[in-house]
């Protein structure tokens, strides 16, 4: 046997041992209590709508990070996904999620792709969803693994403080990176009657504002905590160097 078949076959059975580790129904049943663990955590923490405690308790999230994180998938922390980028923390996505009032059905754009976990809980909850995300990289690897999870949003790879008017109106508009100013063309693409949650402020904190579309020239806003986010970049939004 030649020197390079044989470290060909060590690479497979390698590759093949990952791949059991990672997909082995075992290790699966190994996440659902500390999921469970962190359902109960964001409901001490005053999340109360029991769709939105449910989504996050059945999805995948440790299949969105490294496996070198999976230890900590189920923390309630955010963590790194590359480029600079985190995957929200849960705590923020059940607080982001319930302010949009999602139902079964409902369109929703949501700006900031990332690991695709957002995109995940909004998919459990019966929504139709599209995202935006500027890191191609990020785009294409989100991708990838909501399609080897079973979900079905539309993504694409662009300059999301500009909406995505192909598929508008939206019944909501989820942005999960810090934004200096509320984009003008995300509440021009809200349906009359549709929310957008969005944080807005400086570099170091941001507040979650929620604005509902009244009427087809007025705005109810409301104000909730502050939170911390990675910059919202583009034309509506920081510049490239934040
Ligand atoms: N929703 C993501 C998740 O669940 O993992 C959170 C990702 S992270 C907190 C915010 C994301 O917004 C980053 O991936 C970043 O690249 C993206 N982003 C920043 N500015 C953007 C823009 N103008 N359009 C689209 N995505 C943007």
């Amino acid at each position: 046997m030649g020197y390079f078949f044989q470290i060909r076959c060590l690479y497979l059975k390698r590759n093949q041992f990952r791949k059991y580790i990672v997909n082995n129904p075992q290790q699966e049943r190994r996440f659902v209590r500390p999921r469970q663990k962190l359902v109960e955590l964001l409901r001490d923490k005053g999340i109360k709508d029991h769709q939105v405690l449910s989504a996050i308790g059945t999805t995948p999230r440790h299949k969105l990070v490294d496996t070198a994180l999976h230890h900590r998938a189920y923390t309630d922390t955010a963590l790194p996904i590359g480029l600079g980028q985190t995957i929200s923390q849960p705590y923020t996505v059940a607080a982001q999620t319930e302010l949009l009032e999602v139902k079964k059905g409902k369109k929703i754009l949501e700006i900031g792709t990332g690991s695709g976990y957002q995109c995940m809980v909004l998919c459990e909850l019966g929504a139709e969803v599209y995202s935006v995300e500027r890191h191609n990289e990020l785009y294409h690897r989100a991708k990838e693994a909501l399609r080897a999870e079973g979900y079905r949003p539309l993504l694409k790879a662009g300059d999301g403080t500009l909406g995505w008017p192909t598929y508008a109106p939206y019944d909501g508009i989820i942005v999960t990176a810090g934004a200096p100013v509320v984009p003008d063309d995300l509440i021009k693409q809200l349906k009359i009657g549709g929310i957008l949650v969005i944080p807005v402020g400086d570099n170091k904190t941001q507040k979650m504002l929620k604005i509902t579309r009244v009427s087809e020239t007025e705005y109810q806003q409301d104000e909730y905590d502050n939170f911390k986010f990675v910059p919202l970049i583009g034309e509506k939004g920081w510049g490239e160097n934040q």
